[in-house]
């Protein structure tokens, strides 16, 4: 036998609700796809941080925790939240916890309506909406900057404060324009809110105009963000790669999916471009309380996710292979409820890992 030369490790967490379903069944389909190339290997090791360790201990991340996790080439996280916490205490405890000192300041979020399934928009079709989504996720609106005075009284304030470096204005935007320059269409919108932000957005502008020079075969264009919400509806056809803040993004994301078919089929990767950290890969929906343990919950956002992973650590001709086996299947018909099936989440990834057999 070839030694195999090429192993990663990956660190799973699958954490709240529906999050370790789904997360065990993109790694069974992994440990398939492992089994059937055969050229690289992948060993996981299991975290089983979550929302339940928090209201055991009183925290998500155990002492020591982000350097284990460091040693790991990528991160497969499932959901996080719980019924019983606040959100922001789960998503600050847990998700941005390890997003912002892991520097995973870009977050990619591809959308397309699977073959076989169908969009929302009457008339839109496989191959009509065929959309990267990159979100800034290290500042803007989420920089955690502001306070309250006054509590409780009548004149009682907030600050929730955007902050904007040209730093991390600069590295997203190369990124975005990198990333346009890699699909077949090089295209890229920026989206602003540069109108009414006259600061911020405007600084977003400026840079996106600088950037630009060095990318003279991507066409691009500026949208301000409601208008924008329009175009994704109306002119689905003239988008490809999107560029926008950490709040404008999480909302243009949330709408792609459902324009897409079903929010249980989007994946994101929260990326440190640098490599000097693990990047972090999850399934856009969040915990499905409503859905937990029933078995329903749609494995195919994580499958993408993980797909998208493999992509990262340079396995790109198996994580293709996994997502035809994924295409392969929707367009058989079989599907988890929400894009109006009636399979359970084993019987999909049942039915990818013998896709795979057949491509192998
Ligand atoms: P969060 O705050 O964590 O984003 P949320 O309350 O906004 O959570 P989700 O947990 O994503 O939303 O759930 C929204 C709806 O979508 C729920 O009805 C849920 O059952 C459904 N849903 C989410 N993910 C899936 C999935 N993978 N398969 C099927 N349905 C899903
Ligand atoms: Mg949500």
């Amino acid at each position: 036998p070839i030694a195999v030369q090429r192993k990663y490790s990956v660190a799973t967490m699958g954490a709240d609700g529906i999050g370790p379903e789904v997360v065990d069944a993109s790694v069974q389909v992994m440990e398939k796809l492992v089994e059937l190339d055969g050229s690289f290997q992948l060993a996981f090791e299991n975290f089983d941080w979550s929302s339940d360790l928090y209201k055991k201990t009183g925290k998500y991340i155990p002492d020591g925790g982000l350097d284990a996790l460091k040693k790991h080439d990528a991160i497969l996280f499932g959901a996080v939240g719980a019924p019983d916490v606040p959100d922001h205490i789960s998503l600050w405890g847990l998700r941005l916890a390890i997003c912002q000192p892991f520097q995973q300041y870009a977050n990619v979020r591809p959308t397309k309506i699977f073959r076989g399934t169908s969009s929302p928009l009457r008339k839109a079709e496989h191959g009509d909406l065929d959309w990267v989504i990159i979100r800034e996720n290290s500042e803007g609106e989420y920089a955690g900057q502001g306070g309250r005075s006054h509590r409780g009284q009548p004149w009682e304030t907030a600050t929730e404060v955007a902050i904007f470096s040209r730093h991390g204005v600069e590295r997203i935007m190369r990124f975005a324009f990198q990333s346009a320059q890699k699909r077949p269409r090089k295209l890229l919108t920026v989206v602003t809110k540069s109108n009414a932000q006259r600061n911020g957005m405007v600084l977003w502008d400026e840079v996106a105009s600088e950037v630009a020079k060095d990318f003279p075969d991507v066409e691009w264009d500026k949208m301000l963000v409601d208008a924008m919400t329009c175009r994704m509806v109306l002119d689905p056809k003239s988008l490809d790669t999107i560029v926008a803040t950490n709040l404008h993004a999480d909302i243009l994301s949330d709408l792609a999916a459902a324009l897409a078919g079903s929010i249980g089929i989007a994946p994101t990767s929260n990326l440190d471009p640098t490599r000097q950290n693990p990047s972090m890969f999850e399934p856009i929906h969040g915990s499905a309380f409503d859905i937990t343990g029933k078995g329903v919950a749609n494995p195919v956002a994580t499958f993408w996710t993980a797909s998208e992973m493999l992509t990262w650590l340079g396995e790109e001709e198996a994580a293709k292979k996994m997502m035809d086996a994924v295409e392969a299947v929707t367009e058989r018909g079989i599907a988890t409820r929400d894009l109006g099936g009636s399979a359970g989440t084993k019987e999909v990834t049942d039915a990818v890992c013998q896709e795979l057999d057949k491509m192998y």
